[in-house]
């Protein structure tokens, strides 16, 4: 870890190739996302890591609705440096919150700690402070995605039993289908757009919401609260933000870590995809790195067997 306490936060953000704090955040940088094979080569011809989903306007949102940017910054990191101090301190918690909290403690010391806590792995320090978040218009494809996630995170979906879709339900429609062939998008919209009929006509037949939400399609928009502490949105967005998770969901992710990076640079800093911290990219269907955010692990391994039997004294037994 660099001895700066902005060293990490820089590392992270020019991995990912977002401004350093101080600046505004504008999402991914074209690296993470464009096309990366060489012309000629399979796969030249259609991206192999899905285009930015970002570039698109899903009409999706991720609004951070506690905390404030105020409250973070004045309460969120002496918080998490109280949890970390407590560890090796003398002083009673209250005491070191307070230090914390009047400046008696340095914010950039307190980074420090706290960032090489986070680095080495004591989950447990960032559990103490939750962020909620408004979803709307997300599809129902990524809703039953988020709600996999289990550990310290807690979610509210609006219910498909008792909210009536008199208009009918809104739906996604995917940027692949929205460039497709016009004849193909138009059945795709027939399809989408007959099930919410059939559903209206079914509830006009008196057939309860319950029963007459069977026909929604996995395109339905549906609205979700969504808290969790930090640990639990570090894991979650080492997952979807990297580039193999669906791309709705990873959108989704991108806009989290943006709410999270406006009301703290330091901490909004650390939701990055798992590559990122690992150093490595472990995912199986990277093996052939087609993702350049980190080499994949089978590269870091070979290299370093490589250099182990480089540095071995000429002679020595190789199985040793
Ligand atoms: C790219 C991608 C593709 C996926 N494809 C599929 C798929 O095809 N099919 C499918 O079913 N799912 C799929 N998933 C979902 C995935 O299997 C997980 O269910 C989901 O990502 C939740 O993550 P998590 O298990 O880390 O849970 P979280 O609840 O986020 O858990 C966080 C961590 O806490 C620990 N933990 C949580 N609960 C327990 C427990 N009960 N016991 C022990 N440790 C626990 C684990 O270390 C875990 O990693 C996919 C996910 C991704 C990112």
């Amino acid at each position: 870890m660099a001895s700066s306490p902005a060293g990490p936060i820089v590392a992270r953000c020019a991995a990912l190739g977002t401004p350093c704090p101080g600046t505004v955040w504008s999402g991914y940088s074209e690296p993470v996302t464009a096309e990366t094979h060489a012309p000629g080569q399979p796969g030249a011809s259609t991206p192999s890591i899905p285009l930015n989903p970002g570039r698109r306007d899903l009409g999706m949102r991720a609004t951070m609705i506690f905390p404030d940017r105020e409250i973070v910054e004045r309460y969120y990191v002496p918080i998490i440096y109280t949890a970390c101090r407590t560890c090796y301190s003398e002083l009673a918690p209250d005491d070191i919150f307070e230090r914390a909290v009047d400046g008696r403690i340095a914010p950039e010391k307190q980074r420090e700690l706290i960032g090489r806590v986070i680095e080495s792995g004591h989950g447990s320090t960032i559990e103490h402070v939750v962020f909620t978040f408004a979803i709307t218009g997300v599809s129902r494809t990524l809703s039953h995605q988020l709600v996999r996630h289990r550990a310290g995170v807690a979610f509210d979906q609006q219910s498909q039993r008792y909210v009536s879709y008199k208009k009918g339900a809104s739906t996604m429609l995917p940027g692949t289908i929205a460039d497709a062939d016009p004849a193909l998008l138009e059945r795709f919209e027939d399809q989408v757009e007959g099930a919410l009929e059939l559903y209206t006509e079914l509830v006009e037949a008196g057939i309860p919401g319950e029963d007459a939400r069977f026909v929604f399609p996995n395109a339905t928009r549906t609205n979700l609260v969504m808290t969790a502490n930090l640990r639990a949105l570090i894991h979650m967005s080492g997952l979807r933000l990297c580039t193999m998770a669906q791309w709705e969901i990873r959108r989704l992710f991108q806009l989290v870590r943006h709410e999270v990076f406006t009301a703290s640079p330091f901490l909004g800093s650390f939701l990055a995809p798992k590559c990122v911290a690992l150093g490595y990219c472990d995912e199986a269907g990277n093996r052939d790195e087609h993702c350049p955010i980190r080499p994949h692990k089978d590269k870091v391994l070979g290299a370093w067997a490589e250099k182990t039997r480089a540095n071995r004294p000429a002679g020595s037994n190789s199985t040793q």
